[in-house]
């Protein structure tokens, strides 16, 4: 009784079926309606093979690069036959695929904007490993671009559903503050409604508690998605976009020169650098501010006015409590100064226990914060939907509502997902996020603090990114 959202004609092309890909097909199969021998997988990892070979599913062996790309998807997608691509894939260039994608007529969808590989641990220059400058050259092609076949850009959990997220904690904010509730028609308005209502910043504010029996070996990288992702995006450098309310400019900061300048990062990896924040099962915690695409995106989404200096700009960034064992995985790792040789992702049928509690948290208004967000439990998960934890399900079941949307707004360009409909979107993706609650809080960064050494904070103003920031 699952609903059937439309029709994909021509080939369904997955790049990549790691932990988010297995979990996506089961989605595809379950809520499009299309012909079985156009799904295609390209998935260079033989460890993926059997499975894809288990269940009757067609692959290409082969990993995508910056010289084989053209061919391989030339040969996967006859021209003018349509189609859509789910980029899953680490070390791909979301941009180029996303271009070559619109010049055939290809819808596309991603959850991140990858670079190929090498791109994180070999560019030299900081400022131009931030997710600023990746997610800044998908800004100015779809500037140069507009219109035509329809690209969502960073349709997972975070960035995207998240997304969606902070327009329902708004609305929620607006009714319980006895405003008018009713959506805005456009980005202006949108924005205009998170300053009339005082929101200073927004947390992505995630505590992943699953767990499961057996200790984490050492050196061994644990963790619930993607490790060779989270590691890479934990040496990008720290990256927050910049509020107007911030009074205090961090030592190690720095702005950028070009683009929309929403966003600003730190002279240190994301993955170390640890902020207050606050989740409702533990309260408050520390979180990692790794840099995230929804973070930039956000902060410029919710800008009011032009330029250097606009009116309004909410601060935004991620504050992430993964697994216990990834945060055991990320101290032996930074410690050692080396990557573990052994990666593995919690897989659903060892995990015993624990959650995905992954929300937004509006902070500075007239009720201080709200947190608002998906607690889904890994058990719950398993009824839900095979092959995947308590994160996929939050990743793939954003990546349905983003190609639902995408069949319904085909010649929508290149979006992300603060620019598309988020009330649909979350129609579709419900049924999949467990208990999704709102919940106020009167903590802010200053209570709760270890009060024997003396801290560089702004006891004025709780809510400035200086009292974020631990020491
Ligand atoms: P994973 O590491 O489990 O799988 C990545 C897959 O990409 C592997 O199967 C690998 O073989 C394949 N791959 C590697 N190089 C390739 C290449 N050159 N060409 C084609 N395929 C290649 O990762 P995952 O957990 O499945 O995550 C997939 C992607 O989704 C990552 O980019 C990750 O950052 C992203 N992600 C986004 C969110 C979100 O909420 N937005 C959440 C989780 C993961």
């Amino acid at each position: 009784d699952y609903p059937v959202y439309g029709r994909i004609d021509g080939p369904i092309v997955m790049i990549g079926f790691g932990s988010i890909g297995k979990g996506t097909w089961p989605l595809i199969e379950r809520h499009f309606e299309y012909d079985a021998d156009q799904f295609v997988v390209v998935e260079p990892n033989s460890a993926n093979h059997n499975f894809l070979r288990q269940h009757k599913l067609r692959f290409v062996d082969t990993a995508l690069t910056p010289d084989t790309y053209v061919e391989v998807l030339s040969a996967l997608f006859p021209e003018g036959k349509g189609g859509f691509c789910v980029n899953l894939s680490v070390d791909t260039s979301s941009l180029d695929l996303m271009k070559w994608c619109r010049e055939r007529g290809v819808l596309y969808i991603d959850t991140v904007v990858e670079p190929w590989a090498g791109y994180y641990f070999d560019t030299q220059d900081n400022a131009a490993r931030t997710n600023y400058a990746l997610r800044q050259a998908v800004r100015d092609e779809k500037a140069a671009n507009p219109g035509g076949p329809t690209a969502v850009s960073c349709c997972g959990a975070n960035p995207g559903m998240v997304s969606w997220f902070v327009k329902e904690a708004l609305l929620t904010l607006a009714r319980d503050t006895g405003r008018d509730a009713t959506a805005p028609a456009d980005r202006d308005g949108w924005a205009r409604l998170m300053q009339s209502l005082g929101v200073k910043g927004v947390h992505i504010a995630e505590r992943d508690t699953q767990a499961r029996r057996l200790p984490r070996p050492r050196g061994v990288f644990v963790n619930t998605w993607s490790v060779e992702g989270f590691i890479a995006e934990g040496f990008q450098p720290a990256e927050l976009g910049w509020g107007t309310h911030e009074t205090w400019f961090p030592e190690n900061g720095h702005r950028q020169d070009t683009g929309c300048k929403a966003a600003i990062w730190l002279e240190r990896p994301g993955a170390i650098t640890r902020v207050h924040t606050w989740c409702p099962t533990p309260g408050p915690q520390f979180g990692f501010l790794v840099t995230h695409n929804e973070a930039i995106s956000i902060s410029d989404y919710y800008t009011v006015g032009e330029g250097d200096a606009p009116e309004f700009r909410p601060t935004c960034h991620y504050a992430y409590h993964p697994c216990d064992d990834a945060v055991l995985s990320l101290h032996e790792m930074f410690g050692s100064g080396r990557q573990q040789a052994v990666h593995h992702i919690l897989g659903e049928d060892e995990i015993v226990e624990g959650i995905d509690e992954l929300g937004v948290l509006l902070y500075g208004h007239e009720k201080n914060a709200l947190w608002f967000g998906s607690r889904l439990s890994n058990a719950e998960t398993r009824d839900l939907a095979p092959y995947q934890n308590a994160t996929g399900m939050q990743v793939t079941s954003a990546v349905l509502a983003g190609m639902v949307w995408a069949l319904e707004n085909p010649t929508a360009g290149i979006v992300e997902t603060d620019e598309i409909d988020h009330a649909r979107c979350l129609e579709v993706q419900r049924p999949y996020l467990g208990p999704v609650e709102a919940h106020y809080t009167d903590w802010t960064p200053l209570v709760d603090r270890w009060e024997h050494f003396p801290e560089d904070i702004d006891e004025s103003d709780p809510w400035q990114f200086r009292n974020v920031l631990a020491s």
